[in-house]
């Protein structure tokens, strides 16, 4: 049994957890009903990746269409594109062909970078992607292989449909500020840091 202070407390909760989700319904009644949206995954912990390829999962099982482009990546094994390609979604990276003992080629990247910008041009154009990830497309922008107001002039231009994600530290000013929703991952600590290895099914 409830003593009558207790009564009390709990029913000024109940009416402060109430006027909480009016105020909740008043927002959503005020949000407006625009269908695409653009992402941005920041900051130097980890998760941008695994976070961007989440939504892709979640848009699936939707049945909405998705592709990726995986500025940076080359062929190394990934588990999130052995699915993707098992489920026929197109992925798309960029496979600089550098090897390790020539270590980083700025002109193949930049090249290669164009190339594959061409084929996310594909994909902003196509009304059949609901989700289009752009996996460490910051990068590219940092490293001005690609401009970013022909970045955001291409994404103004995409189909009403269609959602937009792009991942990757230091994302330029104008991407933060074009997106609608701009998250910023810390790095409290990370595991490869004391040495860890990187895991299977954790990092890749
Ligand atoms: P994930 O792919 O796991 O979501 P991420 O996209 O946020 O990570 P990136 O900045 O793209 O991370 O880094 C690529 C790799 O480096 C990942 O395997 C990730 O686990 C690792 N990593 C991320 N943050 C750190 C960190 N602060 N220190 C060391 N390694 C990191
Ligand atoms: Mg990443």
């Amino acid at each position: 049994m409830l003593t009558i202070e207790e009564k009390n407390k709990l029913g000024q909760q109940t009416a402060r957890h109430k006027a909480i989700k009016m105020k909740v319904h008043e927002k959503s009644d005020l949000a407006v009903d625009d269908k695409r949206r653009v992402l941005v995954l920041t900051g130097n912990g980890k998760g941008k990746t695994s976070s961007g390829f989440g939504m892709i999962f979640r848009a699936l099982g939707h049945s909405q269409g998705c592709a990726v482009v995986q500025y940076l990546k080359g062929d190394a094994e990934s588990g999130e594109r052995n699915l993707l390609q098992q489920l026929g979604v197109p992925v798309v990276t960029m496979n600089t062909g550098c090897s390790f003992k020539e270590g980083y080629c700025a002109e193949r990247e930049r090249v290669r970078a164009r190339e594959v910008w061409l084929q996310t041009l594909t994909f902003l154009n196509d009304p059949d992607i609901d989700v289009l990830l752009l996996d460490e497309v910051t990068y590219m922008v940092a490293r001005k292989h690609l401009d970013v107001d022909e970045m955001i002039a291409a994404f103004e231009a995409r189909p009403a449909n269609q959602s937009v994600i792009l991942t990757g530290r230091a994302a330029h000013r104008k991407l933060r500020e074009y997106a609608d929703t701009v998250s910023r991952v810390d790095c409290v600590k990370h595991g490869l840091q004391i040495g860890l290895k990187a895991r299977k099914g954790i990092e890749f």
